[in-house]
């Protein structure tokens, strides 16, 4: 699999992170080939001028943030996975790091900027999220060019641009992608709250959804049924893994009054939400004893710390479909849990987690079913 990305005079080595053994996918695509030729074949550097900067909207794995180490660069992202792939990728291809800031996606967006590059993410309502921040900080002399797979591109998308930043049009495809072209035009912007809100009536929840979060316009299938499937027992440290807005973890705390509850996403968005969520429908005393994380599942947690881990599993990670983060998420849970320890998901039937189970804990219950979904208990034992 080919890790050298070699384009206008520079090579860079890029990885994917978390790396796997089996890796067999590239850590850039032809979108963000197209968006740096396009860059440099328009010189559009000297745009920036003396004091202004380029702004790096969802560059993936870093090929972006490390192409363009020369300029003056902000990249904003809402995933802690591409965060620490950028990071590593820099320092893999000595980049200097003095004239560059990472920031997630829901601190306020750097002032100054003069041309901003953005791949279209997978959601519209994070896409609207995006350019209603970026209004706020680009004025009618800003450049703003999106990429994306030709796939990820529909009339919706450019409407969004259209709506938040003016006339758009979009160019020919090649090798599958295509940019898109936005005039930064004064208009009147809608003001419309892009997160949304929603209740659980059985718990009388109101759930908080930042644009990005996953399931974010009604309460997840296999969500709900991990939630109607806690094990009995009287848990004391528990772990939300991939919490979402939070709601398995909220059950959770709910279900075993004493305990501390850990809730650990990979996006700041969702982890922001249970944070909401948490204090918005708990007692201040019982909601002060819950705790958020932004992580790669449970990686750097120690071993031997919790008695309950609670995980409705990604199969994707951005647009690629996988079980590694499960697997991963499988392997980090056995490690954190004590002896006796239990770790409870939820899967749809057809995914084989049963038996990665069997294989990491040496066990694996099936503790209900229904026609989708599974509920599988593993214990560790020695
Ligand atoms: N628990 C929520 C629910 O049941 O509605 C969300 C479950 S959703 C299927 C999986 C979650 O895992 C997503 O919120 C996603 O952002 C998160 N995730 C993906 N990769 C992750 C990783 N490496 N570490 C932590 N969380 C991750």
């Amino acid at each position: 699999m080919n890790e050298l990305l070699t384009i206008a005079d520079q090579n860079l080595v890029l990885h994917r992170h978390p790396r796997h053994k089996k890796e067999t996918l590239q850590a850039w695509d032809s979108a963000d080939e197209y968006l740096i030729n396009h860059f440099t074949e328009n010189e559009l550097q000297n745009q920036l001028g003396e004091e202004g900067q380029l702004l790096i909207i969802n560059d993936s794995f870093g090929a972006l943030s490390c192409f363009f180490q020369q300029l003056k660069r902000t990249t904003i992202t809402d995933s802690y996975l591409s965060l620490s792939s950028i990071k590593l990728n820099m320092q893999r291809n000595n980049c200097n790091e003095e004239n560059f800031l990472i920031q997630d996606c829901l601190q306020t967006f750097p002032e100054n900027v003069k041309v901003v590059l953005i791949k279209v993410p997978k959601t519209n309502a994070y896409l609207e999220y995006l350019l209603q921040q970026l209004r706020e900080v680009i004025s009618a002399d800003t450049i703003v060019v999106a990429t994306g797979k030709v796939n990820m591109i529909h009339n919706s998308t450019l409407d969004i641009f259209e709506k938040y930043i003016g006339s758009t049009k979009t160019s020919l495809a090649k090798k599958k992608s295509r940019l898109i072209f936005s005039l930064v035009e004064s208009q009147t912007l809608p003001e419309n709250e892009i997160a949304t809100t929603w209740e659980i009536e059985k718990q009388g929840w109101k759930i908080h959804n930042h644009a990005n979060v996953f399931s974010r316009n009604h309460l997840d299938i296999g969500g709900r049924y991990l939630m109607d499937n806690l094990p009995e027992g009287d848990f004391e440290k528990v772990v939300d893994l991939g919490c979402g807005n939070g709601v398995v973890g909220m059950t959770a705390m709910q279900t075993y009054p004493n305990a501390q509850v850990t809730f650990i996403d990979e996006s700041f968005m969702a982890v922001d939400s249970a944070r909401i969520n948490v204090i918005k429908n708990f007692e201040e005393e019982r909601s002060e004893n819950a705790r958020f994380v932004v992580n790669n599942g449970l990686l750097g947690f120690k071993g031997e710390s919790y008695d309950l881990v609670l995980c409705n599993p990604p199969f994707h990670q951005q647009q690629a479909i996988t079980d590694h983060i499960a697997w991963s998420m499988f392997n980090e849970a056995r490690f954190a849990l004590v002896e006796n320890g239990e770790l409870v998901i939820v899967g749809n039937r057809h995914l084989d987690y049963k038996d990665k189970l069997e294989r990491i804990f040496g066990n694996c219950e099936l503790v209900a079913e229904n026609k989708k979904f599974v509920i599988l208990r593993a214990i560790k034992s020695y």
